[in-house]
Protein backbone atom coordinates (compact mmCIF):
# COMPACT_ATOMS: atom_id res chain seq x y z
CA UNK A 1 0.00 0.00 0.00
CA UNK A 2 2.60 2.68 1.29
CA UNK A 3 4.67 1.38 -1.59
CA UNK A 4 2.05 1.96 -3.95
CA UNK A 5 1.41 5.58 -3.01
CA UNK A 6 4.89 6.32 -3.30
CA UNK A 7 5.40 5.37 -6.66
CA UNK A 8 2.06 7.64 -7.77
CA UNK A 9 3.38 10.63 -5.37
CA UNK A 10 6.70 10.49 -7.10
CA UNK A 11 4.77 10.06 -10.42
CA UNK A 12 2.66 13.33 -9.49
CA UNK A 13 5.45 15.20 -8.76
CA UNK A 14 7.76 14.19 -11.86
CA UNK A 15 5.11 14.79 -14.53
CA UNK A 16 4.50 18.14 -12.73
CA UNK A 17 8.16 18.89 -13.46
CA UNK A 18 7.71 18.08 -16.57
CA UNK A 19 4.94 20.04 -17.72
CA UNK A 20 6.27 23.37 -15.58
CA UNK A 21 9.66 23.14 -17.49
CA UNK A 22 8.00 22.40 -20.70
CA UNK A 23 5.74 25.68 -20.90
CA UNK A 24 8.38 27.78 -19.37
CA UNK A 25 10.68 26.54 -22.53
CA UNK A 26 7.72 27.02 -24.76
CA UNK A 27 7.35 30.42 -23.21
CA UNK A 28 10.87 31.49 -23.39
CA UNK A 29 10.97 30.60 -27.03
CA UNK A 30 7.58 32.46 -27.78
CA UNK A 31 8.08 35.22 -30.41
CA UNK A 32 5.74 37.93 -29.99
CA UNK A 33 5.17 40.38 -32.81
CA UNK A 34 3.16 43.69 -33.80
CA UNK A 35 1.54 44.69 -36.66
CA UNK A 36 0.91 48.38 -37.09
CA UNK A 37 -2.27 49.42 -38.63
CA UNK A 38 -4.12 52.17 -38.97
CA UNK A 39 -7.68 53.94 -37.56
CA UNK A 40 -10.21 51.01 -35.88
CA UNK A 41 -12.43 52.39 -38.20
CA UNK A 42 -10.44 51.52 -41.43
CA UNK A 43 -9.62 48.36 -43.02
CA UNK A 44 -5.73 48.29 -42.30
CA UNK A 45 -6.90 47.04 -38.52
CA UNK A 46 -9.24 44.68 -39.86
CA UNK A 47 -6.12 42.95 -42.23
CA UNK A 48 -3.87 43.54 -38.52
CA UNK A 49 -6.10 41.53 -36.62
CA UNK A 50 -7.28 39.05 -39.17
CA UNK A 51 -3.29 38.04 -39.43
CA UNK A 52 -2.58 37.87 -35.81
CA UNK A 53 -6.42 35.94 -35.22
CA UNK A 54 -4.78 33.03 -37.81
CA UNK A 55 -1.28 33.21 -36.49
CA UNK A 56 -2.05 32.99 -33.35
CA UNK A 57 -4.45 29.91 -33.66
CA UNK A 58 -1.33 27.77 -33.71
CA UNK A 59 0.88 29.83 -31.46
CA UNK A 60 1.60 26.57 -29.17
CA UNK A 61 2.74 24.86 -32.99
CA UNK A 62 4.59 27.37 -33.83
CA UNK A 63 6.23 30.00 -31.06
CA UNK A 64 5.02 33.11 -32.94
CA UNK A 65 2.56 35.57 -31.09
CA UNK A 66 0.95 38.29 -32.66
CA UNK A 67 -0.59 41.48 -31.54
CA UNK A 68 -2.65 44.34 -33.62
CA UNK A 69 -1.91 47.87 -33.08
CA UNK A 70 -4.29 50.58 -34.37
CA UNK A 71 -1.47 53.59 -35.15
CA UNK A 72 -1.70 56.92 -37.17
CA UNK A 73 -1.19 55.01 -41.12
CA UNK A 74 1.11 54.17 -43.84
CA UNK A 75 3.63 56.71 -42.88
CA UNK A 76 3.99 56.13 -38.92
CA UNK A 77 3.88 52.29 -39.83
CA UNK A 78 6.75 52.81 -42.42
CA UNK A 79 8.84 54.89 -40.17
CA UNK A 80 8.24 52.67 -37.42
CA UNK A 81 9.13 49.57 -39.00
CA UNK A 82 12.46 51.25 -39.95
CA UNK A 83 13.47 52.00 -36.79
CA UNK A 84 12.38 48.63 -35.26
CA UNK A 85 10.11 49.52 -32.95
CA UNK A 86 7.34 47.72 -35.08
CA UNK A 87 7.77 44.37 -36.54
CA UNK A 88 5.16 44.23 -39.99
CA UNK A 89 2.59 47.43 -40.82
CA UNK A 90 0.62 47.57 -43.44
CA UNK A 91 1.23 50.24 -45.90
CA UNK A 92 -0.08 52.02 -49.36
CA UNK A 93 1.99 50.92 -52.64
CA UNK A 94 2.77 54.59 -53.19
CA UNK A 95 4.38 55.13 -49.46
CA UNK A 96 5.87 51.68 -49.58
CA UNK A 97 7.75 52.68 -52.94
CA UNK A 98 8.64 56.02 -51.59
CA UNK A 99 10.31 54.44 -48.52
CA UNK A 100 12.27 51.82 -50.23
CA UNK A 101 13.58 54.48 -52.58
CA UNK A 102 14.23 57.68 -50.16
CA UNK A 103 11.79 59.74 -52.49
CA UNK A 104 9.04 62.05 -51.48
CA UNK A 105 8.25 62.23 -48.00
CA UNK A 106 11.26 60.23 -47.52
CA UNK A 107 13.75 61.93 -49.26
CA UNK A 108 15.58 63.16 -45.77
CA UNK A 109 16.07 60.16 -44.52
CA UNK A 110 16.98 58.38 -47.33
CA UNK A 111 15.62 54.89 -48.71
CA UNK A 112 15.36 52.32 -46.63
CA UNK A 113 17.03 49.77 -47.99
CA UNK A 114 15.87 47.01 -45.14
CA UNK A 115 12.15 47.61 -46.25
CA UNK A 116 10.60 44.12 -46.99
CA UNK A 117 7.27 42.98 -48.53
CA UNK A 118 5.39 40.41 -48.09
CA UNK A 119 2.21 40.54 -49.75
CA UNK A 120 -0.73 43.31 -51.04
CA UNK A 121 -3.50 43.35 -49.39
CA UNK A 122 -6.91 45.21 -50.82
CA UNK A 123 -7.80 48.15 -53.12
CA UNK A 124 -7.61 51.60 -51.83
CA UNK A 125 -9.67 54.22 -53.56
CA UNK A 126 -8.76 57.64 -52.65
CA UNK A 127 -11.99 59.04 -50.96
CA UNK A 128 -13.35 61.85 -50.85
CA UNK A 129 -16.74 62.53 -48.99
CA UNK A 130 -18.58 66.22 -48.76
CA UNK A 131 -21.51 67.36 -46.86
CA UNK A 132 -24.33 67.58 -49.51
CA UNK A 133 -25.12 70.67 -49.03
CA UNK A 134 -21.42 71.79 -49.47
CA UNK A 135 -22.48 71.58 -53.26
CA UNK A 136 -19.07 69.68 -53.79
CA UNK A 137 -18.93 67.69 -56.97
CA UNK A 138 -15.54 67.27 -58.01
CA UNK A 139 -11.98 67.47 -56.53
CA UNK A 140 -11.74 70.85 -57.97
CA UNK A 141 -14.74 71.95 -55.86
CA UNK A 142 -12.64 71.99 -52.70
CA UNK A 143 -11.10 75.29 -53.34
CA UNK A 144 -12.18 77.67 -50.98
CA UNK A 145 -13.55 75.13 -48.14
CA UNK A 146 -12.97 73.56 -45.31
CA UNK A 147 -11.23 70.29 -45.42
CA UNK A 148 -9.86 67.48 -43.10
CA UNK A 149 -6.16 66.64 -45.05
CA UNK A 150 -6.05 63.70 -42.20
CA UNK A 151 -3.55 63.54 -39.54
CA UNK A 152 0.51 63.65 -40.21
CA UNK A 153 1.61 60.04 -40.38
CA UNK A 154 -1.54 58.53 -42.43
CA UNK A 155 -1.49 57.55 -46.09
CA UNK A 156 -3.87 59.71 -47.00
CA UNK A 157 -2.40 63.10 -45.38
CA UNK A 158 0.85 61.90 -47.61
CA UNK A 159 -1.23 61.34 -51.34
CA UNK A 160 -3.41 64.20 -50.53
CA UNK A 161 -0.70 66.75 -50.26
CA UNK A 162 0.64 65.21 -53.84
CA UNK A 163 -2.90 65.85 -55.14
CA UNK A 164 -3.24 69.34 -53.83
CA UNK A 165 0.57 70.03 -55.42
CA UNK A 166 -0.46 68.69 -58.70
CA UNK A 167 -3.06 71.13 -58.68
CA UNK A 168 -0.90 73.83 -57.39
CA UNK A 169 -2.74 74.27 -54.26
CA UNK A 170 -1.15 74.64 -50.95
CA UNK A 171 -3.03 74.86 -47.43
CA UNK A 172 -3.42 78.09 -48.15
CA UNK A 173 -5.89 77.12 -51.18
CA UNK A 174 -8.94 76.14 -48.20
CA UNK A 175 -10.98 77.91 -46.60
CA UNK A 176 -9.75 76.39 -43.42
CA UNK A 177 -7.55 72.73 -43.36
CA UNK A 178 -7.57 70.69 -40.34
CA UNK A 179 -5.42 67.22 -39.28
CA UNK A 180 -7.69 64.97 -37.76
CA UNK A 181 -7.55 61.20 -37.81
CA UNK A 182 -9.46 59.38 -39.38
CA UNK A 183 -11.28 58.00 -36.61
CA UNK A 184 -12.71 61.44 -35.81
CA UNK A 185 -13.49 63.03 -39.10
CA UNK A 186 -17.20 61.39 -39.78
CA UNK A 187 -18.24 63.26 -37.05
CA UNK A 188 -16.68 66.78 -37.66
CA UNK A 189 -18.28 66.16 -41.12
CA UNK A 190 -21.41 65.67 -39.32
CA UNK A 191 -21.37 67.94 -36.68
CA UNK A 192 -20.64 70.80 -39.54
CA UNK A 193 -17.39 71.43 -38.54
CA UNK A 194 -15.96 70.59 -42.19
CA UNK A 195 -17.10 70.41 -45.75
CA UNK A 196 -15.20 67.35 -46.65
CA UNK A 197 -13.23 64.64 -45.41
CA UNK A 198 -10.35 62.83 -47.50
CA UNK A 199 -9.44 59.32 -46.94
CA UNK A 200 -7.26 56.42 -48.65
CA UNK A 201 -9.32 53.40 -47.73
CA UNK A 202 -10.67 50.13 -48.98
CA UNK A 203 -14.29 49.92 -49.09
CA UNK A 204 -16.71 49.10 -48.17
CA UNK A 205 -15.49 50.81 -45.00
CA UNK A 206 -17.05 51.53 -41.04
CA UNK A 207 -15.82 54.92 -41.52
CA UNK A 208 -17.47 56.77 -44.37
CA UNK A 209 -20.65 53.90 -43.41
CA UNK A 210 -20.64 56.19 -40.11
CA UNK A 211 -20.52 59.54 -41.64
CA UNK A 212 -22.99 58.54 -44.97
CA UNK A 213 -25.40 56.98 -41.96
CA UNK A 214 -24.98 60.37 -39.74
CA UNK A 215 -25.54 62.70 -42.34
CA UNK A 216 -26.30 63.69 -45.90
CA UNK A 217 -22.88 63.26 -47.60
CA UNK A 218 -21.57 62.31 -50.91
CA UNK A 219 -18.57 60.73 -52.20
CA UNK A 220 -16.71 62.94 -54.82
CA UNK A 221 -15.60 62.50 -58.50
CA UNK A 222 -11.07 62.73 -58.21
CA UNK A 223 -10.39 62.52 -62.22
CA UNK A 224 -9.48 66.14 -63.14
CA UNK A 225 -6.63 66.52 -65.60
CA UNK A 226 -3.83 66.64 -62.83
CA UNK A 227 -5.11 63.41 -61.23
CA UNK A 228 -4.66 61.82 -64.80
CA UNK A 229 -1.14 63.19 -65.00
CA UNK A 230 -0.98 61.28 -61.42
CA UNK A 231 -1.62 58.22 -62.55
CA UNK A 232 -0.04 58.32 -66.06
CA UNK A 233 3.77 58.82 -64.73
CA UNK A 234 3.64 56.68 -61.58
CA UNK A 235 3.01 53.17 -61.56
CA UNK A 236 2.32 52.68 -57.92
CA UNK A 237 -1.27 54.90 -59.14
CA UNK A 238 -4.44 53.56 -60.85
CA UNK A 239 -7.89 54.45 -61.68
CA UNK A 240 -10.70 52.92 -59.12
CA UNK A 241 -13.82 53.67 -58.90
CA UNK A 242 -15.95 53.22 -55.87
CA UNK A 243 -19.48 51.04 -56.47
CA UNK A 244 -22.92 53.03 -56.12
CA UNK A 245 -24.89 51.16 -53.80
CA UNK A 246 -22.39 50.98 -50.67
CA UNK A 247 -23.58 53.78 -48.88
CA UNK A 248 -26.67 55.43 -47.91
CA UNK A 249 -27.72 58.65 -50.61
CA UNK A 250 -24.50 57.37 -52.95
CA UNK A 251 -26.20 54.80 -55.41
CA UNK A 252 -24.11 55.82 -58.62
CA UNK A 253 -20.31 54.65 -59.12
CA UNK A 254 -17.30 57.12 -57.92
CA UNK A 255 -14.41 57.36 -60.14
CA UNK A 256 -11.48 58.38 -58.27
CA UNK A 257 -7.62 56.98 -58.63
CA UNK A 258 -6.25 54.87 -55.86
CA UNK A 259 -3.28 52.50 -54.56
CA UNK A 260 -3.06 49.57 -52.56
CA UNK A 261 -2.36 47.98 -49.53
CA UNK A 262 0.64 46.71 -48.85
CA UNK A 263 1.75 44.15 -46.07
CA UNK A 264 5.46 45.22 -44.85
CA UNK A 265 8.56 44.18 -42.67
CA UNK A 266 12.15 45.08 -42.05
CA UNK A 267 14.72 42.28 -43.57
CA UNK A 268 15.94 41.95 -39.65
CA UNK A 269 12.72 40.07 -38.79
CA UNK A 270 13.51 36.51 -39.20
CA UNK A 271 13.02 33.97 -42.06
CA UNK A 272 11.03 32.13 -40.14
CA UNK A 273 9.06 34.17 -38.36
CA UNK A 274 7.78 36.12 -41.54
CA UNK A 275 7.08 32.51 -43.03
CA UNK A 276 4.77 31.50 -40.31
CA UNK A 277 2.79 34.57 -40.81
CA UNK A 278 2.77 34.29 -44.43
CA UNK A 279 1.92 30.68 -44.30
CA UNK A 280 -0.83 31.60 -41.43
CA UNK A 281 -3.15 33.51 -43.79
CA UNK A 282 -2.47 31.56 -47.44
CA UNK A 283 -3.35 28.41 -45.56
CA UNK A 284 -6.69 29.47 -44.66
CA UNK A 285 -7.15 32.24 -47.54
CA UNK A 286 -10.80 31.39 -47.40
CA UNK A 287 -11.11 32.32 -44.00
CA UNK A 288 -8.96 35.55 -44.75
CA UNK A 289 -11.14 36.72 -47.47
CA UNK A 290 -14.49 35.49 -45.68
CA UNK A 291 -13.40 37.84 -42.62
CA UNK A 292 -13.78 41.78 -44.38
CA UNK A 293 -15.81 42.37 -47.33
CA UNK A 294 -12.91 44.36 -49.11
CA UNK A 295 -10.86 41.07 -49.27
CA UNK A 296 -13.30 39.22 -51.15
CA UNK A 297 -11.71 39.10 -54.36
CA UNK A 298 -8.33 38.68 -52.75
CA UNK A 299 -5.94 36.80 -55.58
CA UNK A 300 -2.95 34.43 -53.88
CA UNK A 301 -0.60 35.27 -56.76
CA UNK A 302 -1.37 38.64 -57.47
CA UNK A 303 -0.70 39.22 -54.10
CA UNK A 304 2.70 38.42 -54.44
CA UNK A 305 3.52 40.97 -57.11
CA UNK A 306 0.51 43.61 -57.38
CA UNK A 307 1.69 46.87 -55.83
CA UNK A 308 5.08 45.95 -53.98
CA UNK A 309 8.01 48.01 -54.82
CA UNK A 310 10.81 46.66 -52.20
CA UNK A 311 11.67 43.37 -52.20
CA UNK A 312 10.05 40.26 -50.79
CA UNK A 313 11.21 38.95 -47.69
CA UNK A 314 12.96 35.63 -47.81
CA UNK A 315 10.30 33.97 -45.57
CA UNK A 316 7.63 34.92 -47.87
CA UNK A 317 9.57 34.11 -50.78
CA UNK A 318 10.18 30.63 -49.38
CA UNK A 319 6.26 30.42 -48.45
CA UNK A 320 5.66 31.01 -52.39
CA UNK A 321 8.14 28.65 -54.17
CA UNK A 322 6.78 25.80 -51.78
CA UNK A 323 2.88 26.57 -52.70
CA UNK A 324 4.23 26.85 -56.27
CA UNK A 325 3.21 30.96 -56.41
CA UNK A 326 6.61 32.78 -56.47
CA UNK A 327 6.16 35.37 -58.72
CA UNK A 328 8.94 34.86 -61.82
CA UNK A 329 11.81 36.98 -61.29
N1 LIG B 1 -4.59 54.14 -46.20
C1 LIG B 1 -4.66 54.64 -44.87
C2 LIG B 1 -3.28 55.03 -44.40
O1 LIG B 1 -2.35 54.66 -45.00
C3 LIG B 1 -5.29 53.72 -43.87
C4 LIG B 1 -6.56 53.08 -44.30
C5 LIG B 1 -7.11 52.07 -43.35
O2 LIG B 1 -6.88 52.18 -42.14
O3 LIG B 1 -7.75 51.13 -43.83
O4 LIG B 1 -3.11 55.68 -43.41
Amino acid sequence: MIKTLNKSFWTIVLSSLLVVSFATTAQAKTKFITIGTGGTTGVYYQVGRNICRLVNKDTKKHGVSCKAESTGGSVYNLNTIRSGDLDMGVAQSDWQFHAYKGTSKFSDKGANTKLRALFSVHSEPFTVLARSDSKIKTFYNLRGKRVNIGNPGSGQRGTMEVVMESYGWDKGSFKAVSELKADEQAQALCDNKVDAIVYTVGHPNANIKQATTLCDARLVRVDGRPVRRLVDDNSYYRWANIPGGMYKGNDKETKTFGVGATFVTSADVGEDVIYTVVKAVFDNFDDFRRFHPAFANLDKKAMTKDGLSAPLHPGALKFYKEAGIAPKS
